[in-house]
């Protein structure tokens, strides 16, 4: 097994105190050990799970040349080479009830999306370009062979890959299952991802603030982020800052999930007796990262009674609890479900309308909202107050606009990337 020791100890440049966000997120991928064990399910169960399967084609979809439109089948062949051409109508095929007789010289038949192609036709003319009356069929000229025909197995054909092991199943993929007649499917085990928070001036919901006291609000947040991408979630409530009560719980923890969260406790002032007792469960280490917000983070593996955890401990300040999620633990997540291939969110160009300050050296991913003006171009204006406790900033905004490590302040007008929240599952 590979340890955190070994993957920084060959980074270039390496400095827990200034780490930069894309080392940070190569030091998580390469440590990342991906759950291996799958379970047979009903298809539309597997929807928002990964495959745990090669899907290979047992059948060619579809089985049999048919027409992509309403119209006339034909022999191109029996078309006169210049004007139009005129056929007799020999009959009619529909989708699910096929032409069953055998078409002469000169004839076509009337066939509608779907129907498959009778024998001895290959072509198929619209029904808007012809002119019918009784059984004589007028077709003009200029009819290209082959045309409006859909081929056997051109979607799917026997014996070629059809989906992957470690695809993400979504609403196409379950189409497809089905278009092959599968009924079960293998999927990976869904991801078991305890979390709780850590404050002593945290104070559930339901119960009367004290003076001091803040509501625990990252667990719901951790709730909504971890339900949306489809964990098995244990939600361990609210850990008090004592040595004993942390203990505890990241035994717990990690005995029994594949990954935790928890959130608060890695602040510089609170991160001592933290450090030590991780350092005492498995091999846990602590990062500046060169970001706003989210800048101290913890990373590793915490083992307990045989199992071992990943482990994530968050900043506390909510932003900055759902900015690490999004830049370094949503990822892992998937990656630690099993999806292949590269999971990291795509980062889109539009002007922003407003000047933003920034200093070079750090990722910042400030909140903004991407909107299209009235001459349907699309661009980003920040959400007023940026602090890393402005929960609102998150609510009211739809994507993160994401200001690179080397760049300096913004003008209005200029590119900058965004993030969209929509589509993070
Ligand atoms: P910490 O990282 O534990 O020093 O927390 C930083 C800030 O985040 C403090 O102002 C905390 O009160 C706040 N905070 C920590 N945990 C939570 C939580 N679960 N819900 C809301 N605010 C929190
Ligand atoms: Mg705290």
């Amino acid at each position: 097994m590979t340890t955190l020791q070994q993957i920084t100890s060959c980074m270039d440049a390496y400095d827990p105190d200034a780490l930069a966000v894309d080392q940070a997120r190569a030091v998580v991928r390469a440590f990342l050990t991906p759950v291996a064990t799958s379970e047979r399910v009903a298809v539309r169960s597997a929807l928002g799970r990964v495959l745990g399967e090669d899907i290979v084609s047992t059948l060619d979809v579809p089985a049999h040349d048919n027409s992509a439109m309403d119209g006339y089948a034909l022999l191109h062949a029996d078309l006169a080479p210049q004007g139009e051409t005129v056929l007799r109508l020999a009959g009619s095929a529909y989708a699910g009830r096929q032409f069953e007789g055998k078409l002469g010289k000169g004839e076509c038949v009337r066939i509608m999306t779907g129907a498959v192609m009778p024998e001895g036709t290959d072509t198929v003319v619209i029904q808007e370009l012809v002119q019918a009356a009784g059984d004589s069929v007028c077709i003009p000229a200029g009819q290209k062979r082959g045309q409006n025909r859909r081929l056997a197995g051109e979607d799917l054909a026997v014996g070629k890959p059809v989906l992957r092991t470690g695809s993400a199943v979504g609403p196409a993929q379950l189409g497809l299952l089905a278009s092959l007649g599968l009924a079960e499917v293998a999927v990976r085990r869904r991801l078991r991802v305890a979390f709780f928070s850590t404050g002593d001036e945290l104070c559930s919901v339901g119960t009367q603030l004290a003076p001091g006291e803040v509501y625990d609000s990252n667990r719901y947040t951790l709730y909504g982020m971890l339900s949306r991408l489809g964990c098995d979630i244990i939600d361990m409530g609210v850990v008090r800052d004592d040595p004993a009560s942390l203990e505890h719980a990241l035994r717990t923890a990690a005995a029994d999930a594949d990954a935790v969260i928890t959130s608060g406790g890695v602040s510089v002032g609170e991160a001592d007796f933290i450090r030590e007792l991780l350092a005492r469960l498995g091999e846990v280490v602590f990062w500046k990262i060169a970001m706003k917000p989210g800048r101290p983070m913890a990373f590793g593996k915490i083992e307990h009674a045989g199992n071992a955890a990943h482990f994530f401990g968050l900043p506390g300040n909510p932003v900055a609890v759902m900015v690490t999620f999004y830049q370094f633990v949503r990822e892992a997540l998937l990656a630690l479900s099993g999806r292949s291939g590269d999971c990291t969110l795509p980062l889109l160009q539009v002007p922003c309308t407003a000047a933003i300050r920034k200093n070079p050296g750090r990722t910042e991913f400030q909140r903004g909202t991407l909107a299209r003006d009235a001459q349907g171009l699309w661009s980003v204006s920040p959400t007023g107050a940026q602090g890393s406790g402005v929960l609102r900033s998150m609510s009211e905004a739809n994507c993160f606009i994401v200001i690179e490590h080397a760049r300096g302040p913004v003008k209005p007008g200029e590119a900058v990337q965004v993030q969209l929240f929509d589509g993070l599952i």
